[in-house]
């Protein structure tokens, strides 16, 4: 993956010249407070950029102008110190292409009971003068994230840090560049989609390779790089005795590692940060790529099975959101159920292509063979998600529009051992139950492939889902079927009206 240079957020001050120079150095000096105090929170992984307090709208829409045009800024944290008459925000917030929070805050936690007077109460009016940019934010219908709180409250500081890396994930997916390998599965209907308005709306730029183009450059690797691959694998995995070099199926673990190399090179030479294969296409591959999609999943790479570019570019911008937290990020599917004894659960898993970053444990590295796609068996990682609460997302175009859906759930270990079961797998308890969840899901036509991810949280995916201006349905401990419904007809009325013509 090409290294980036540290994503920014810029942190702007609104005031007006009528307070004079005074005032206005008391504000500037307390907002770049306000502005240390976001940069020093360990929620916050962004560079916090402090700007000048502005006070009239040449400046205001100067500063948007400039933060659409830095590739560096990821977004935009606006905070009215004291009064500034909003009209001077209007040209500045219609040119803003960048995400916005608006922060509520003020420089002063305690009100000074027994000190205060007039001149504290003409600097510290942030609570009108925050009204007063609502106000003209809403009246645009600007998208924005407002926070309210002091900048020093973990609470205030955590749901900030949600945004930011809310935003470093539509940044990345916007310059996003994503290889198909051949098309779609055939007759598959979720799996399609609409390239050019993915481009429009989230930026990233899908386009389809002949797998052979992918053997070509397989077929080429070394077999210097193969060995010391195939040595890292013994180093990393649990490696079954047969693949190992002096085992009986050693040749497929050196073909594995053929594919992984041959594919890294191609999508590193092409610029490409998320990818899809087809079982039902593989021309002069000779396995599935299994082991090879696991580990570029880890690496931070984008994939969908069978095709999928849309749940390819969102294991991709997922896994940008998460960036170095705890836990992973996955492609998924969900398999069977349990609906009994006990509580009722999801299997989750693919026919090889689970993200290792999710693993509770060492994967083991086996061989088995796969029913479909006829052809040699596969190398894959098998292992058992570490347990946690995450959350699933899918992608479905609804054909006037993408529709996110999302399930808070809780990943669990099986209730058993699955000695027999050959793949990655998760299995998750979804909230608020298992009927419901489901129920709610296939009302919302959510897909049967999607992202895990025990990184992140509903909070980054809403905030995810305001920036891209997209619908997000939420199935969480608060949802019944009953105003679930509801909520897909509203947003159906909404996000057609919202559109226009
Ligand atoms: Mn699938």
């Amino acid at each position: 993956m090409p290294a980036t240079t540290k994503p920014q957020i810029w942190f702007l001050t609104g005031s007006q010249g009528l307070y004079g120079p005074e005032t206005l150095d008391q504000v500037s000096s307390q907002s770049q407070e306000i502005a240390r105090l976001l940069a020093k929170s360990d929620d916050i992984e962004a560079e916090i950029v402090w700007k000048p307090t502005l006070t009239d709208s040449a400046a205001i829409k100067r500063v948007a102008l400039d933060a659409n045009s830095d590739d560096d800024c990821i977004g935009v944290i606006a905070w009215m110190h004291t009064f500034s008459p909003a009209k001077m925000w209007i040209s500045g917030l219609d040119a803003l292409r960048k995400p916005l929070l608006h922060l509520h805050t003020q420089a002063n936690v305690a009100l000074p009971w027994s000190e205060i007077d007039m001149d504290f109460m003409n600097l510290n009016q942030a609570a009108h003068g925050d009204r007063e940019f609502g106000y003209i934010q809403t009246r645009l219908g600007v998208a924005r994230k407002t926070v309210a709180g002091h900048a020093s409250d973990p609470q205030v500081t955590a749901r900030v840090g949600a945004w930011s890396r809310a935003a470093t994930g539509a940044a990345a997916l916007r310059t996003l560049r994503l290889a198909r390998f051949g098309d779609n599965m055939r007759d598959v209907a979720v799996t399609e989609g609409d390239k050019v308005e993915a481009e429009l709306r989230f930026g990233v730029s899908v386009n389809t390779y002949g797998v052979n183009d992918l053997v070509e450059v397989v077929d080429a690797v070394e077999e210097s790089a193969i060995d010391s691959l195939v040595a890292e694998y013994a180093r990393v995995y649990r490696v079954a005795p047969s693949l190992l070099p002096d085992g009986d199926q050693h040749e497929s673990l050196r073909y594995a590692a053929r594919i992984e190399i041959g594919l890294r090179t191609f999508l590193e030479d092409g610029g490409f940060n998320a990818f899809t294969s087809n079982f039902e296409d593989l021309g002069g591959l000779r396995q599935l790529p299994g082991l090879a999609v696991q580990r570029l999943m880890a690496d931070g790479y984008g994939f969908g099975g069978e095709g999928d570019w849309k749940t390819s570019a969102m294991v991709f911008a997922l896994k940008a959101i998460a960036g170095s937290r705890p836990g992973g990020t996955s492609f998924m599917e969900d398999y069977t159920y349990h609906l009994g004894p006990g509580e009722q659960k999801i299997l989750g898993a693919h026919m090889l292509e689970v993200c290792p970053s999710i693993a509770g444990g060492t994967p083991s590295c086996e061989i088995h063979p796969l029913g479909i796609g006829g052809r040699e068996d596969p190398v894959r990682l098998v292992f058992s998600a570490a347990s946690g609460p995450a959350v699933i997302l899918g992608i479905a175009d609804m054909g006037d529009r993408f529709r996110l859906v999302v399930n808070a759930v809780d990943v669990v270990q099986p209730d058993e051992e699955m000695p027999k079961l050959p793949v990655a797998h998760a299995v998750w308890k979804p909230r608020p139950s298992l009927p419901t969840s489901t129920e709610s899901w296939l009302a919302a036509g959510g897909p049967h492939h999607t992202v895990l991810s025990t990184a992140i949280g509903v909070e980054e995916l809403t905030d995810f889902a305001e920036m891209l201006g997209t619908e997000l349905l939420l199935i969480d401990e608060d949802t019944t079927t009953r105003g679930f419904a509801k909520e897909i007809k509203w947003n159906q009325a909404y996000y057609r009206l919202a559109q226009g013509f």
